[in-house]
């Protein structure tokens, strides 16, 4: 009998999204070609910073309670598959000062969906983790398994992995615009002027998106200008370093976040407000005076004994702001066999490889993606 011709698959972008889908997609027996401008978790990527936070608070919003539960699961089977530390699982602590509807409406989905934490109230916050100004703090959610992940590098594990599961890796630019004609899209242009044909195309460029398609995307994917700091702790002080602090998350006035300094490096501060749109692939990546002032002041305030901590590193990124922060996962409004994943707005990193896993199920099945995740939503 004869067998069944693969398909082949084009990724284009190789970060938390496409790198994850290009490996699923290789896994259920697909061709997959990978191809990213600048290779994965590169330094103009949303997914190029050194950690990011895993964490399943998320408000009222279960459905990604749920994808990170998952995503947590798929993270530790591959560190353990890879021998790479990329979880590191310090714990999670949400600081409630005031407003506490975000943490509130999250308790019973942490508890449906099997979430270790504990509720926490200001005073143990105190007792438990001194270096902390906890003198407004009224209750804490302490998210035992959450932690953060090493980022860039571990794309760079996911293409590793790729790799030797039988995936083609290609370094080019994707041509754009992409405008598909006819309800199908066959080949795009790449930047050696080769032309790049396939059955199915992933489109997760990230905060490109928009420019990569005017039309079906355009400011539905902004990249707005992030800043983040790494500030030095005092000599041989350990209570500010990954043994001693979990990453904390703090809804305060602003949503100020953070992870105590780990491998030898900074204690890293960030301010999760959204900055001005840029341009991801001109933009000169100087931080602020402004955004640097927020950050010694919130870590004055925070964390007293960082009062005047020197700043030892800093980045600049972009979040990919979707409208309603929610992902984008579908299909082009007129090309069925191309796909727009992305939309991570801030919070995308953690959730790779179940994302990966949920996009290789759709590409392959050619199911419906989650209303939630569909472009038409935003013509309601
Ligand atoms: C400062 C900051 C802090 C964050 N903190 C967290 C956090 O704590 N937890 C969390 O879960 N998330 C966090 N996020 C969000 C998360 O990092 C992103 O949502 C996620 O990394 C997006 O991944 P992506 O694959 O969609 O995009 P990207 O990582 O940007 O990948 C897109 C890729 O597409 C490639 N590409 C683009 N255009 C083309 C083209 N024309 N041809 C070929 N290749 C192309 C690029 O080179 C790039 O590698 C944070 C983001 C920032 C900026």
């Amino acid at each position: 009998m004869a067998q069944a011709r693969q398909p082949h698959i084009a990724v284009i972008g190789a970060g938390a999204f496409g790198g994850w889908t290009a490996l699923f997609l290789r896994r259920q027996g697909a061709r997959v070609t990978l191809v990213d401008a600048w290779g994965p978790g590169n330094s103009r990527a949303s997914s190029g910073g050194e950690t990011r936070v895993i964490r399943a608070t998320y408000g009222p919003r279960a459905i990604y309670t749920k994808m990170a539960a998952r995503a947590l699961t798929l993270w530790k089977e591959h560190q353990t598959r890879w021998h790479r530390p990329l979880y590191h699982g310090i714990g999670v602590l949400w600081l409630v000062e005031s407003d506490d509807q975000y943490e509130k409406a999250a308790l019973p989905i942490l508890r449906e969906a099997r979430v270790t934490f504990e509720e926490l109230q200001g005073p143990e916050v105190a007792r438990r983790l001194p270096q902390i100004n906890c003198d407004r703090v009224r209750w804490a959610i302490l998210e035992k398994e959450g932690g953060y992940l090493t980022a860039r590098r571990a794309c760079a594990a996911v293409l590793e992995g790729f790799l030797a599961e039988g995936g083609e890796y290609r370094q080019l630019a994707v041509q754009a615009p992409i405008q598909p004609r006819g309800g199908e899209l066959s080949a795009i242009g790449l930047s050696d002027d080769s032309k790049l044909t396939a059955d199915h195309f992933v489109f997760a460029c990230g905060p490109w998106l928009g420019a990569l398609f005017p039309d079906a995307v355009g400011d539905r994917v902004k990249p707005t200008r992030q800043e983040v700091f790494f500030f030095g702790t005092p000599p041989g002080d350990r209570r500010f370093t990954e043994e001693a602090l979990p990453v904390w998350a703090d809804h305060g006035t602003r949503f100020m976040y953070g992870i105590p300094g780990n491998e030898w490096r900074g204690f890293k501060v960030a301010d999760d407000t959204r900055g001005p749109v840029i341009d991801p692939t001109t933009e000169s990546r100087v931080p602020s005076p402004d955004a640097l002032q927020i950050a010694r002041d919130y870590l004055a305030y925070r964390f007293p004994g960082l009062k005047g901590a020197p700043l030892l590193e800093s980045r600049v990124c972009q979040y990919e702001q979707s409208p309603d922060e929610h992902f984008i996962i579908d299909r082009h409004p007129d090309a069925a066999n191309a796909w727009i994943v992305g939309g991570g707005s801030g919070h995308g990193f953690k959730h790779g490889p179940a994302v990966g896993e949920l996009v290789a199920r759709l590409v392959l099945s050619g199911a419906t993606p989650d209303e939630q995740f569909r472009l038409s939503r935003f013509a309601h």
